[in-house]
């Protein structure tokens, strides 16, 4: 099979050469339970608080503030859960665009509690307008949180986090974001930036699936989400994943001491996309803002809507190209992308996501916009 062409990042990332060893090592050499007391347990714990240190240290967090995760789907649940039931929280203000691990949250609270939730509008762009997010906060006086996403896993948009927290901050409301897409891309500095809660999951920075973490600021005292052993300083039962946990942390520092490169590469490729896409394909309309905004890596654009075109991404498939229509975080089976939805998009166009990495080359993207030319 001739080399295969990798462009939907934004759903997953391939691990790094040096994170497949790391976790090989611990696998094979550090299997003690890091409960244990004796020298094998001892060593497992020194390295998960060595990856914890590195993860604080990324976010200029303090030790105590972070709690490793199966998933960023598993932190989005803690954040939201705990924030309505630690802290008395009963209005959430959030997006239409969020990802499912958050909307779905919100529609099991609503169906469970008295919790109130507001969904701001978004512009074609699914940005959220500021103003209106202020006219929520002013006009209620219950204790409110915030939820809304750094960067969106369909659209590339990015959210003004400093304004958002900051305007949390001054209406006493909590902040959660989920900073799946941006960790390893964006700096985040949660002493500058008032956030209460932060979500992350490693394999979107070429770490391994099926581990993340949450941040909690120090001022929130909540129970665990999931009760068990005492792991996690009591906030999340479970034997830890050792080697999953050190893999993250060491994919976390590959991707923020390569971040500046890594992101003048993807900006560059993603320009050479955009003017080779408006040269060759008619009737082209792009919704990631590329000029405003939006994370490089993303690029989502969409073309009418024809029989050809329902087999697009099979095709590009069956020529070696990963692509993406909607999201692909939850099934193999498309269905019509809320993201997509949420920003009108007509049902007479047909949308398709590219999500750029550092390890995308301008050759692959030619290859690209060849195969889409001859399938349209
Ligand atoms: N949030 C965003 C923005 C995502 O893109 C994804 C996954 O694709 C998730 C949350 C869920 O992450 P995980 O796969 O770690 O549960």
């Amino acid at each position: 099979m001739s080399k295969r062409i990798y462009l939907d990042h934004a759903a997953t990332t391939p691990l790094a050469p040096e994170v497949v060893q790391l976790m090989t090592d611990i696998w094979t050499h550090d299997f003690g339970n890091p409960s244990s007391i004796y020298a094998e347990g001892r060593k497992a714990r020194m390295i998960i608080e060595g990856a914890r240190k590195e993860v604080a240290n990324a976010i200029n967090a303090s030790l105590g503030e972070v709690f490793f995760t199966s998933c960023a789907t598993e932190a989005n649940n803690m954040a939201i859960k705990n924030a309505v039931r630690d802290l008395g929280v009963e209005l959430i203000i959030s997006s239409p665009t969020e990802h499912h691990s958050v909307l779905h949250t919100l529609k099991s609270l609503e169906r469970d509690t008295a919790v109130k939730i507001v969904f701001l509008d978004v512009d074609p762009f699914g940005q959220i307008d500021l103003n209106q997010l202020k006219i929520v906060l002013e006009s209620s006086n219950r204790k409110t949180l915030i939820s809304l996403m750094f960067v969106n896993n369909e659209l590339g948009t990015i959210h003004p986090i400093q304004a958002i927290a900051e305007l949390a901050k001054e209406h006493n409301a909590l902040f959660h974001t989920d900073a799946v897409q941006a960790l390893g891309s964006y700096e985040i500095d949660v002493q500058n930036t008032p956030i209460s809660f932060l979500t992350c999951s490693a394999h979107k920075f070429n770490g391994p699936k099926g581990v993340g973490f949450i941040y909690i600021n120090g001022d929130n005292i909540v129970k665990p989400l999931i009760d068990g052993g005492a792991q996690e300083r009591n906030m999340r039962g479970g034997t830890e994943n050792t080697a999953q946990i050190a893999g993250l942390a060491m994919a976390l520092k590959l991707a923020l001491d390569n971040r500046v490169e890594r992101m003048q590469h993807i900006l560059s490729l993603r320009d050479y996309l955009i003017g080779q896409l408006k040269l060759k394909i008619k009737d082209i309309q792009f919704h990631n803002n590329y000029e405003g905004e939006s994370h490089p890596k993303i690029i989502n654009f969409s073309i009418p809507s024809t029989p050809k075109t329902e087999l697009l991404l099979f095709n590009l498939d069956i020529n070696g190209i990963c692509a993406s229509g909607g999201s692909a975080c939850s099934s193999g089976v498309e269905s019509a992308s809320h993201v997509l939805e949420a920003i009108g998009l007509s049902e007479e166009r047909r949308a398709i996501r590219i999500s750029l990495s550092h390890l995308n080359l301008p050759e692959e993207l030619d290859i690209f916009v060849d195969v889409l030319e001859k399938h349209l």
